[in-house]
């Protein structure tokens, strides 16, 4: 075992760069050697992918690798063959040709891994081939979209549960980011994994801090976290393509230069868009959901959802694409008590299947009270995956104390709620903040509302607290709201409790400005050996980084990491045995570009 370790120790450090292996990759690498069948659960950016790619270098067999998206595909595979490392892919993007020479290489050993669509795995043809390759081990990728039960069903996932028939002596590993203890259950009997070795990784990104705030002035508040991260790279996600439209719109008038993304664009025009950020043209993409699951890029420094997005597991997923170099990065939710309400109007038609429905709204419950909690966040999100939290966050909106609770929360509260009793329950949020504020417009005068005992209660108050605590009561059921396009507020379940003055009732607002809060990162990632670099040879090699990659027509971090980068403007290696030393440089990146790297830092130092 010892040998076989130091084995994969070895061609890692060769391959790869890497000196150590992250936390269950060793048993993850030693299962598939082993043949014993796996479901590794793992964040995003906590290092799937070796898990399978080391050990297929060893094997003998072409391993076969299920990948949703062929855009993903082109970049492992690029990523692979930078690092010395034959892979290959196969799915309908391809022309015949290619497909043929590809089934050669495959047939001759030539490939140690193989990409390919769930689609292309149901071509019996194709099938044919794997058997007469004798493959002998299957890796799916995003393995939860086999499942139902999971935040991001694909029907045509289904079709791998024949694969454990067809390939009896093959084993099989599932991979997935997301994955709650009942998608885990379903995935291993869908796959039909015997006695598979279940990993399950630590869910927290030390180096993410979590912030949800209450949206108010949205393009104010996009504006600011885009300040925050000047010339850094950014995702910024909406929920309908026209809010994405309209907000990369008001980015590219005040000098931005920002992308549109949504599936209402063309085939092409996505293309320009996601090759635009992934070659790091163009560092701000304004996106639906529709948006990310192609994209390695590993800079990527704030995710920012513009509102709440409609499960945790999407919001895993989403805001797991911020820091996945390991460095420092920030994840900011604009909240209103209003997105729940948009959601499940939307949900409505997006599936006929009961079993379905429930599930999607179990998912939206769940973030909702994620966004509207006052937890600790990298807490909720990992106990939200069944894990424990230990130790002190000091990485989110409420440990930095950016929030705090309003001491007369259940004073407040009676107010509101015997406002909506006085307007008989039927008025929506924006009128019974006119009321409660004393507002005089000619609606209230008219209808004499300027005459209840609660006109004018909450005066002093903003539209924007006094609208907010309104969505938090809805939360916690002291309110209800019906459905429809123009929603009325009620009476909640909880109400009466509120009215006698035993309600436990919670409302947060925005904590008075404390000496510059948002400045503060993450305190808990060893990141201190790198925060010194030699910024201007930073920059310097970023470009060349650039350079090189359009060159080569592969996307930047294809080439390198920032995080090697970062190494090599603080270390400034000036010979091959020094380069070699660096994070994410082996033997075929040494010979590719060890002489212009040593070029550019002996470049820099001449200039001091
Ligand atoms: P996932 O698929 O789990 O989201 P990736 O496989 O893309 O994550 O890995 C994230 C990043 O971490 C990649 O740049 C990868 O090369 C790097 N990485 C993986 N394993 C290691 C390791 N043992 N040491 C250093 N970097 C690693």
């Amino acid at each position: 075992m010892q040998a076989v370790k130091a084995r994969l120790l070895e061609l890692i450090d060769k391959h790869w760069g890497y000196d150590t292996l992250r936390p269950l990759q060793e048993e993850a690498m030693l299962a598939a050697l082993d043949s014993r069948d796996s479901l590794v659960v793992m964040p995003t950016g906590g290092g799937k992918s070796l898990c399978y790619q080391a050990p297929a270098v060893l094997q003998d067999r072409v391993t076969v690798v299920v990948s949703p998206l062929i855009s993903l595909m082109k970049d492992q595979v690029d990523g692979l063959i930078a690092c010395g490392v034959p892979a290959a892919q196969m799915n309908s993007s391809l022309p015949l040709t290619e497909v043929r020479a590809v089934e050669r290489d495959v047939l001759r050993g030539d490939v140690k891994l193989l990409f390919v669509s769930p689609e292309r795995m149901s071509v019996p043809y194709f099938r044919e081939m794997l058997r007469r390759a004798d493959v002998k081990t299957f890796a799916i990728d995003e393995a939860h979209c086999i499942s139902h039960w999971g935040h991001d069903f694909r029907p045509e996932y289904r079709q791998l549960r024949t694969l454990r028939d067809e390939f009896p002596d093959a084993s099989m590993h599932a991979y997935t980011a997301t994955a709650t203890p009942e998608v885990r259950r379903d995935i291993v009997t869908q796959l039909g994994l015997r006695d598979p070795l279940v990993l399950v990784g630590d869910f927290d990104r030390p180096n993410l801090t979590y912030r949800v705030l209450p949206r108010h002035d949205e393009a104010k508040q996009v504006l600011d976290v885009i300040e925050r991260h000047r010339g850094e790279a950014g995702i910024i996600y909406c929920t309908r393509r026209r809010d994405v439209d309209s907000l990369a719109e008001k980015l590219q008038k005040r000098g931005h230069h920002a992308v549109a993304y949504h599936a209402g664009l063309t085939q092409e025009e996505r293309r320009v868009a996601q090759d635009a950020f992934a070659k790091e043209q163009c560092d701000l993409v304004v996106a639906t959901v529709a948006f990310g699951m192609g994209i390695d890029r590993s800079n990527v420094r704030f995710v920012l959802h513009t509102a709440m997005p409609k499960s945790v597991e999407h919001y895993q997923q989403e805001s797991g694409r911020a820091g996945r170099d390991g460095l420092e990065a920030e994840c900011v939710l604009l909240y209103s008590g209003a997105d729940p309400m948009l959601w499940r109007s939307m949900l409505k038609t997006e599936t006929s299947d009961s079993a379905h429905a429930d599930s999607l709204l179990r998912h939206l419950n769940d973030m909702d009270r994620y966004c509207s909690g006052a937890a600790c966040r990298h807490r909720a999100l990992v106990e939200y995956f069944g894990q424990k939290f230990t130790g002190d966050c000091n990485a989110c909106d409420i440990c930095l104390g950016e929030t705090e609770e309003v001491s007369d929360a259940l004073t407040i509260a009676q107010k509101i709620v015997s406002c909506v009793y006085r307007l008989r329950e039927s008025w929506g949020v924006s009128h019974v903040v006119g009321v409660l504020r004393g507002e005089d417009t000619e609606k209230i005068r008219e209808r004499h509302h300027n005459e209840l005992s609660t006109y004018g209660l909450l005066k002093g108050y903003t539209r924007q607290d006094v609208r907010e605590w309104i969505y938090q009561l809805i939360a916690q059921e002291f309110l209800a709201q019906s459905d429809g396009e123009y929603p009325i507020l009620r009476l909640g379940t909880r109400s009466r409790e509120v009215l006698r003055g035993f309600a436990d009732v919670r409302l947060r607002q925005p904590a008075v400005k404390k000496a510059d809060a948002t400045n503060k990162r993450a305190t808990r990632t060893p990141l201190d050996d790198l925060a010194a670099y030699d910024r201007d040879l930073f920059e310097t090699l970023r470009m060349w980084r650039r350079r090189e990659a359009e060159e080569r027509g592969v996307p930047p971090y294809v080439i390198f990491s920032d995080r090697t980068l970062r190494e090599l403007a603080r270390v400034r290696p000036t010979t091959p045995y020094e380069l070699r030393g660096i994070y994410g440089i082996g033997d075929t990146k040494l010979e590719a570009f060890g002489d212009a790297i040593v070029h550019l830092v002996r470049g820099a130092a001449s200039l001091e």
